[in-house]
């Protein structure tokens, strides 16, 4: 992303000053470089090309997603991925072809799926036995060469490094079928034998903020060796997402060129090893694509300074729209929007207004030293998991969402109204 100081100290992004956008928008605020958005979105797509194989990229919308952002990503040759009828919905409003919408997750109601059907979707992400039959039943309206294509997810035992919270890949997970105890096996066998059910192949997804290839590499030597032992043909492998990203300077980013370089090398050589052709390949990433993309722009309120303790500055928002650090302690770098060359910094702690005491945003954050009320704070890195994770808790306002690109300022998300907080409300 393309922050940095102008010469007037001001923060700017992609040439945008920030302070000037904050008098138009408001605080908090969250702003993307659009022009980072479609680079990381091309930058997948030319690294597939350049291997010559057969692949789509399905990016996760629980990253983020908004109409502006789904229309983005049609532009950009993009397919998607959808959790809850919420996003699917989401993903229609915003004209884009059910034909490339994903449904995954480990409990889609029979409501969801009758939804999806309905509305085109025909490529689902098998995560349980139970939804096989479900799904089949679901599709019986279905014309009869109209069939749903199926990927099973599977765990392949692939131990990553990264917290818990957002390791997915192992054996005691909610997600995935398990082939050690016969529960993929099992899966494909009943697709085999369901009246409106295509098995295409499998889906794994390993975990998320992944910093290297190796867990990709085991994956693909675990899954095969598993394929050929059972006999079984696939059309499309499905790698998932998880590619990492740099949040500070102890984050290590997915180096997506070379990591690929060494996944698909290392593929093409179990493929040949085991007389197979190159499957159609799916990728599914979400935070690597938004998480740099972006920052949130806050104003800050009151500080509090305990005399050789500790002091605290407290901003316009907080865990609402920002849960990750509660959530499991996410490190973030948070920087002044106006810099001051003779000031000189001391370590705080940057907290939100919300009420709970882990509501923090940075502890021990070097800010300068005459920080004051009014002045503005901004958070990197929080393209990701951040507006998709906000909450009206303590009945905050969900933030307004802005791009900005070359081309210049545009609104993508309004900030919420009060009159929206209380519009369910009976009175
Ligand atoms: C969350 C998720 C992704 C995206 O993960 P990122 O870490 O955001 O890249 C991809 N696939 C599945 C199945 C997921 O659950």
């Amino acid at each position: 992303m393309t922050t940095e100081y102008n010469e007037f100290g001001q923060l700017t992004i992609r040439g945008h000053e920030v302070q000037s956008l904050v008098k138009d928008y408001g605080t908090p605020l969250i702003i993307y470089d659009e022009d980072h958005l479609v680079s990381m979105m091309d930058k997948y797509h030319s690294v597939f090309k350049h291997h010559q194989v057969p692949y789509s990229i399905s990016y996760a919308s629980k990253a983020f997603s908004s109409i502006q952002m789904i229309k983005l990503l049609k532009s950009r040759n993009m397919e998607l991925d959808v959790v809850s009828i919420g996003e699917l919905y989401t993903a229609l409003q915003a004209g884009f072809p059910a034909q490339d919408i994903h449904f995954h997750g480990n409990n889609k109601t029979p409501y969801e799926i009758d939804y999806a059907l309905k509305n085109g979707v025909r490529f689902f992400i098998i995560d349980a036995l139970d939804e096989i039959s479900l799904i089949d039943g679901l599709a019986e309206d279905l014309e009869e060469d109209d069939a749903v294509n199926v990927l099973i997810r599977i765990n392949p035992s692939v131990e990553v490094n990264t917290h818990e919270y957002i390791s997915t890949g192992q054996e005691d997970s909610k997600f995935g079928l398990s082939l050690s105890n016969g529960a993929a096996k099992k899966a494909i066998d009943l697709i085999k034998r369901s009246q409106h059910l295509n098995f295409k192949g499998i889906h794994y997804h390993l975990g998320s903020q992944l910093a290297d290839s190796q867990p990709f590499i085991n994956a693909i030597s675990n899954v095969f060796a598993w394929l050929d032992q059972e006999n079984i043909d696939i059309d499309i492998l499905n790698m998932g997402g998880g590619y990492g990203v740099k949040y500070t300077e102890d984050d290590v980013r997915f180096p997506i060129e070379t990591g690929f370089d060494d996944i698909l090398n290392h593929l093409k050589k179990v493929l040949k090893q085991s007389n197979r052709n190159m499957p159609h390949l799916m990728i599914e990433p979400g935070r690597s694509i938004t998480a740099e993309a972006a920052i949130t722009v806050y104003e800050v309120g009151t500080i509090k300074d305990i005399p050789g303790v500790s002091k605290y500055i407290s901003i316009d928002g907080g865990m609402s729209d920002h849960i990750r650090t509660p959530l499991y302690g996410a490190d973030y770098e948070v920087i002044p929007v106006e810099l001051n060359e003779d000031s000189t910094s001391l370590p705080s702690h940057v907290v939100g207004k919300l009420c709970e005491s882990g509501d923090v945003i940075g502890k021990n954050k070097m800010l300068p030293e005459d920080i004051k009320r009014g002045d503005l704070l901004a958070v990197k890195t929080t393209g990701a998991y951040h507006y998709s994770m906000a909450s009206n808790y303590n009945q905050m306002q969900k933030p307004a969402v802005i791009f900005v690109s070359d081309n210049g300022v545009r609104q993508v998300i309004k900030r919420q109204s009060l009159e929206q907080l209380i519009e369910n409300d009976i009175r």
